[in-house]
């Protein structure tokens, strides 16, 4: 990756997105890490800096249709053109079909969907003035259908029909779009699953794990690789693909 691409990631202050963001980052890219958490968010930065790269950090909801566009100008402004955007940000609202409230339907929608499209749309100007441009999106295997998510299922789901679209529409101008659809990752979501299922972490993660043909979860690590890939110059001709990441070949 050259040095002078600037990378948008958000979910920026903790887990799967911190870990993309130091990728990226250490692959030479500026990189704004976004995140409804500033502090977390300026944690990211400054672990970046530390190690000698260039980021910054940008306390923004990404549903909000102001603060996302202001989250990527801010970037562009501080950073560069923005040709690299990583839609990261997530959050659950579990509970099954019966009890789940619009509210928790609504959330998740909006952070999921609602902003990977606000993102988007304000980052492929950047893109396409600078004829190139590296679109990743979080999808799930939950988008294959996971009892008790039937909100993040469909979102995740969504998250695939958007990422093909924007292959489509983008593809002329030099951009790709690709999703990426972990499995079982160790991160804070995946805690407070537990916490919400009343089992210990780390007995689940060993259950899970039997269960996985690589034999272990995964790391927040294990997706910031391919995400770095898909980011980066070799991958311009891998686009509108969802790259299952679960050390295995199902959910
Ligand atoms: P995480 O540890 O919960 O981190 C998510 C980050 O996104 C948090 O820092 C959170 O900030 C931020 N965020 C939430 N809503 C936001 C908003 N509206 N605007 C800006 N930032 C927001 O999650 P993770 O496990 O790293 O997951 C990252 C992505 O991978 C998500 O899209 C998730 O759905 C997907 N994924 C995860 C797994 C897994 O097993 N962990 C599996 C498949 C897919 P706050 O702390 O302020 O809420």
């Amino acid at each position: 990756m050259t040095t002078s691409r600037v990378a948008v990631v958000t979910g920026a202050a903790r887990g799967i997105g911190a870990a993309i963001a130091r990728r990226l980052a250490a692959g030479g890219a500026a990189v704004a890490a976004v995140d409804l958490n500033t502090d977390g968010a300026a944690r990211t930065a400054n672990a970046i800096a530390e190690s000698g790269g260039r980021a910054i950090a940008i306390g923004a909801d990404v549903g909000d249709e102001d603060a996302a566009s202001r989250a990527v100008e801010r970037a562009a402004a501080e950073l560069g053109p923005v040709t690299i955007l990583v839609n990261n940000a997530g959050i659950i609202r579990d509970n099954l079909l019966f009890k789940m409230t619009s509210d928790d339907w609504d959330a998740v929608m909006n952070v999921h969907l609602r902003g990977a499209f606000l993102m988007t749309r304000a980052a492929q100007a950047h893109m396409i003035e600078a004829k190139w441009g590296r679109i990743v999106n979080l999808s799930s295997t939950s988008a294959l259908g996971n009892r008790g998510q039937v909100n993040y299922a469909a979102a995740k789901a969504g998250i695939q029909g958007f990422t093909k679209t924007l292959a489509l529409e983008l593809g002329k101008f030099g951009v790709t779009a690709n999703a990426i659809a972990p499995g079982f990752i160790d991160t804070e979501m995946t805690q407070a699953t537990a916490d919400r299922l009343g089992v210990d972490f780390e007995d689940w993660k060993a259950a899970v794990s039997r269960e996985i043909p690589v034999g272990r979860v995964g790391t927040p690590d294990d997706i910031a690789a391919v995400a770095a890939f898909l980011c980066g110059e070799d991958a311009g001709y891998v686009s509108g693909q969802v790259i299952y990441v679960a050390g295995g070949p199902r959910a």
